[in-house]
């Protein structure tokens, strides 16, 4: 029997990444699994990650899948669950945060639970109910105009209980800055006002400490990244300054961007202000070479192949709202996030294919595609680049025998730098 005592399930992978960085900072030994594992866990860890790519993926198949998540996790022997969404609450008109936690609510016999996107390291605070990024209401941070999972409403209680058939309620900061007592004594009052969800104000990690133990025992969690500083102390497991040691890197280094997300579009013009090489993605050229028989990845990897080994390389699809927009228009969404990531995930493979062993990726639904394309099927996280992206190191069916460094950067995350300095982090 292994050690295992928190059983986690993200709904993207750089989701994923973000919430082991944490747990590994708080000191567990963590796993990060791709999908739902055939077998059982051969590694001794206290947590498991299960990254699933079911943000925007219709209702039911998200359910499904996280429930297969959730049966492996208790084959393995998990004493609490963790739904791990993005810090911006991301979700489609459909959900799938409500129906997915309600769904593991009934699976788990849970008749209440939490749920807080915040994640203070990274600005993503939340107040009354509402969620802030940085200084301004998630509705006036960008998150608006994203491609797959615009957030229009910054009142999280609201937000959730158009996805939820059960009661939603707040746990407000006057309660959380109390402690563990005066929270508990919060759920008691809100289970018995009929309340299954409860979303918690947290402006700053201190909040997150208070109500670590508040959680002792709840059977299912659901929150950010940022709840996870608070409960590996619940398993006597204290917190390390140190995450896992990686392997030396070695080969050609790239960035593949899919993000549209106002981070992600600043980092990929201040690596262009560098002078380093960086090639543009149209999804409109993508789709009319399509059209006449070209294949855009081909071109792009004909592209970088004799620039790597001189730096980093940077091939992106991130555009502005208002082209993103017109592209959507014109493709329809669906059709035109698949496309990119279709292409962007050929070529992360064929990148690997002609040497690349440090790989950065701009974009939970991106990476997904990347990582799934590059056959990776286990994650080790190694230290922090920036608040919620850490290096990792995988084998990948594209490069055989040898091991891959991946940073998978959530859209919003990272400094403006990010695609230059994460490097200098592996020499
Ligand atoms: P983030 O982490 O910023 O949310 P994601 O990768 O999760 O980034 O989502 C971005 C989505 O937008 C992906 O489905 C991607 O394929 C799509 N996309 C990327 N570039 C464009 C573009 N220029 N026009 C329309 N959609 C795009």
């Amino acid at each position: 029997m292994n050690d295992l005592v928190l059983g986690s399930i993200a709904d993207d992978f750089t989701g994923a990444t973000d919430l082991a960085n944490n747990l590994v900072r708080a000191g567990m030994r963590v796993v990060q699994v791709i999908g739902v594992p055939a077998g059982p866990l051969d590694a001794q860890a206290d947590a498991v990650v299960v990254a699933l790519k079911s943000r925007t993926l219709p209702p039911h198949e998200a359910i499904a899948q996280s429930l297969a998540a959730l049966r492996w996790l208790q084959a393995q022997g998990a004493r609490q669950i963790y739904f791990k969404y993005c810090s911006t609450f991301d979700s489609t008109a459909q959900g799938n945060i409500g129906p997915v936690a309600e769904a593991l609510m009934d699976a788990l016999g849970c008749d209440f639970t939490i749920a807080t996107p915040a994640f203070p390291d990274n600005q993503r605070t939340v107040f009354k109910g509402h969620l802030f990024v940085g200084d301004v209401l998630l509705n006036e941070s960008g998150m608006q105009h994203h491609p797959l999972t615009p957030m229009a409403d910054a009142n999280l209680v609201r937000v959730l209980q158009a996805q939820c058939r059960r009661k939603v309620g707040l746990i407000g900061y006057q309660v959380v800055a109390q402690g563990e007592a005066a929270i508990r004594a919060r759920i008691e009052q809100l289970r018995a006002d009929g309340v299954g969800l409860a979303v918690v104000d947290a402006i700053s990690n201190d909040d997150l400490v208070r109500l670590g133990p508040a959680l002792k025992g709840m059977p299912l969690v659901t929150a950010g990244s940022g709840v996870a500083i608070g409960l590996p102390a619940n398993f006597g497991i204290a917190p390390l300054s140190q995450a896992g040691a990686l392997p030396g890197a070695t080969g050609h280094q790239a960035v593949v961007a899919g993000s549209c997300s106002l981070a992600t579009n600043r980092q990929v013009q201040a690596f262009i202000q560098t002078g380093q090489p960086a090639l543009r993605l149209d999804p409109l050229e993508i789709a009319a070479g399509q059209a006449a028989g070209t294949d855009a990845a081909a071109g792009a990897l004909a592209w970088a192949k004799p620039l790597l080994g001189q730096g980093p390389v940077l091939i992106y699809s991130s555009a502005e709202p208002g082209a993103v927009r017109s592209t959507q228009e014109q493709l329809g969404v669906e059709a035109a996030g698949a496309l990119v990531e279709r292409a962007l995930a050929a070529i992360a493979r064929g990148l690997v294919e002609l040497g690349v062993r440090q790989l950065v990726v701009a974009g939970g639904e991106t990476s997904g595609a990347c990582i799934t394309a590059l056959g990776i099927s286990q994650l080790k996280i190694g230290a922090q680049i920036d608040p919620g992206v850490p290096w990792c190191h995988a084998s990948s069916e594209a490069a055989p025998g040898q091991g891959l460094h991946l940073a998978l950067k959530s859209g919003n995350f990272g400094a403006d730098d990010f695609f230059s300095k994460a490097f200098k982090y592996l020499t």
